[in-house]
């Protein structure tokens, strides 16, 4: 699938109606597509930053701030368009938090990529030299980095209300609440050995439902379910719940089509129906006798299974996702049975309440007092789909956030102070290493640069005299934590304003900006046999270049 040359002839070896861009065509389309893509995403930086209203294909309105969620649900077309959507979503997924300033340096790093080509230097030297950046400034990073456990409330609060800052999900009262319960559910689900402590993000489930306030948003010690209980003659509350949860379905399974069974007398058709009732009578007896009094079921539950279950006083729910089955476990400390035949009661968990309330008008299952559960839930309310979603997004950031601030145990400042303080260490460091290098070492700290002045542009300050006049307090130790004060318009130290991030979250975005961006330049030649030019179709993304047909 490419031209190939022999002797000076050239043979078309690309299918009719693709298209090709080569070399410095490539390389600065890509360019330029990758910074037009950053651009989108640069006003919504900080808690002073601004919200973006998308509208999909079928008229949903989300309004958010949260650089994932906004290049995911752009539905850009362009390949290097996807490779920068990639960025924010491995950070997302990674870290939970900082997709914007990831996605900001590594369309920094590419525009100054752009002016290196120009200037003659070749890709290899760029990438050759982002890298080495890359590691000095991770090095500068962890040399400058502060401690924090999982014991500092404090700290960690702060930590969580800057990962949620921009977003709009309230007062600064409300921002607290919502900071609270994620913190409250990280250190629920922790689990410490020795020093180290971990942390499954997947066993905080977040269940929202609109209705209430955001405020009325809670934390459930154990698992919120979005069903309602099988048949109503069961129970609607059970205290001191014994639970079990089954990988069977409570059905007598149908016969096989070729299996045919011959019934002759009237007689045998009622014998055949109370055989049936027995065994499903049988499977409740199995259940009753494990003492379970809730059960969790995976698959169906029929009619007369439950009719028994119900005189049983037993709670039963059905065709629960399998999601939800291993987050139970981990709440109550139930197995998951898969044959009713090895249910005992050593199989069973503890919750000390399963309750059926009605949300909204809707039937949810608590099932909360845990005994120290490993699994927890974050239930949000608020007024309107557009706030609980944008509430989501936010609680995934700050436990993101907080996730990697406890399992690293530290911290830098904010406000782009530490990306000032890495710049500054940077340019020292490209003057020590000289030739090529230097230049795209320089280009780094330049990219860095991008973070603080976006902060100032966005509160409405010179970014130029901002830079400048923090570049000259970085000079002194005693100014090494000083950042933009958006609030105040000011210049501040960060530490002391309470403004602080897991170190994590930054050495993350560093490496897939520097990755990305040297997947981007390392290519030279884009062949699209789609029967369209490979530099067309952004999503029809402002300032994208247009596409090359022929
Ligand atoms: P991201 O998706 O990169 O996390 P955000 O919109 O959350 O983007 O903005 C994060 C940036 O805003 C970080 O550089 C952070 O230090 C900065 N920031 C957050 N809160 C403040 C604050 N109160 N003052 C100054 N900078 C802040
Ligand atoms: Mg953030």
């Amino acid at each position: 699938m490419a031209e190939n040359q022999l002797g000076g002839q050239q043979y078309m070896v690309l299918p009719e109606g693709a298209s090709r861009l080569l070399g410095k065509e490539a390389q600065r389309t890509n360019i330029a597509v990758g910074y037009a893509v950053s651009s989108i995403v640069r006003t919504t930086l900080g808690p002073k930053g601004m919200d973006k209203m998308l509208v999909s294909e079928l008229g949903d309105i989300i309004i958010t701030n949260d650089g994932a969620t906004i290049l995911e649900e752009m539905n850009v077309e362009h390949p290097v368009a996807k490779i920068m959507v990639e960025i924010a979503k491995t950070q997302d997924k990674e870290v939970g938090d900082g997709t914007t300033s990831a996605v900001i340096v590594a369309g920094e790093l590419l525009k100054n990529a752009g002016s290196m080509l120009d200037q003659g230097i070749p890709p290899a030297a760029i990438i050759k030299g982002y890298e080495m950046a890359r590691m000095k400034a991770t090095e500068t990073l962890d040399a400058i980095a502060s401690n924090v456990s999982i014991d500092e409330q404090d700290k960690l609060l702060k930590i969580a209300m800057i990962a949620m800052g921009s977003k709009n999900v309230g007062s600064d009262q409300t921002k607290k609440h919502l900071a609270t319960l994620a913190l409250q559910s990280l250190k629920q689900v922790s689990i410490k050995e020795g020093s180290k402590v971990t942390i499954d993000r997947d066993f905080i489930k977040i269940e929202k439902k609109e209705g209430g306030g955001i405020d009325d948003t809670t934390f459930i010690n154990g698992v919120l379910i979005d069903k309602e209980i099988a048949h109503p003659g069961m129970p609607k509350v059970l205290k001191n719940a014994n639970i079990a949860l089954l990988d069977v379905a409570l059905e007598i399974e149908k016969t096989e089509t070729d299996a045919r069974i011959e019934i002759t007398s009237p007689d045998q058709m009622q014998a055949f129906l109370m055989q049936e009732e027995k065994m499903l009578k049988d499977m409740v007896d199995k259940i009753t006798k494990s003492k379970a009094t809730v059960i969790f079921v995976q698959k169906g539950i029929d009619d007369v299974a439950q009719h028994y279950l119900a005189k049983a006083g037993v709670i039963a729910v059905r065709r629960v996702k399998k999601s939800d089955m291993e987050k139970l476990a981990k709440a109550t400390g139930a197995r998951l049975v898969t044959s009713l035949d090895d249910l005992t009661q050593k199989d069973l968990g503890f919750a000390g309440a399963v309750e059926e309330r009605k949300i909204s008008g809707e039937q949810m299952i608590f099932v909360e007092k845990c005994k120290d559960p490993k699994s927890v839930t974050l239930f949000i309310r608020g007024g309107t789909k557009q706030a609980i979603d944008e509430v989501e997004r936010a609680m995934t950031d700050v436990l993101g956030a907080l996730a990697s601030a406890v399992e690293s145990g530290k911290y830098v400042t904010g406000g782009g102070s530490t990306e000032m303080e890495v710049s500054i260490k940077l340019r020292d460091y490209a003057t020590d290493v000289g030739g090529r290098e230097q230049l795209a070492i320089q280009a780094f700290a330049d990219s860095l640069e991008a973070i603080p002045k976006t902060l100032a542009d966005s509160a409405g300050m010179d970014a130029i005299d901002t830079l400048v006049a923090l570049r000259s307090k970085h000079k002194n130790k005693e100014g090494r934590n000083f950042g933009v004060d958006v609030y105040k318009n000011a210049m501040s130290d960060m530490e002391k304003l309470g403004v602080i991030e897991p170190l994590k979250v930054k050495l993350q975005a560093l490496s897939s900006a520097t990755e990305a961006s040297a997947s981007i330049l390392r290519i030279d030649d884009m062949i699209s046999s789609k029967g369209r030019s490979p530099a067309g179709g952004t999503g029809g993304m402002p300032g994208s270049p247009g596409g090359m047909e022929d």
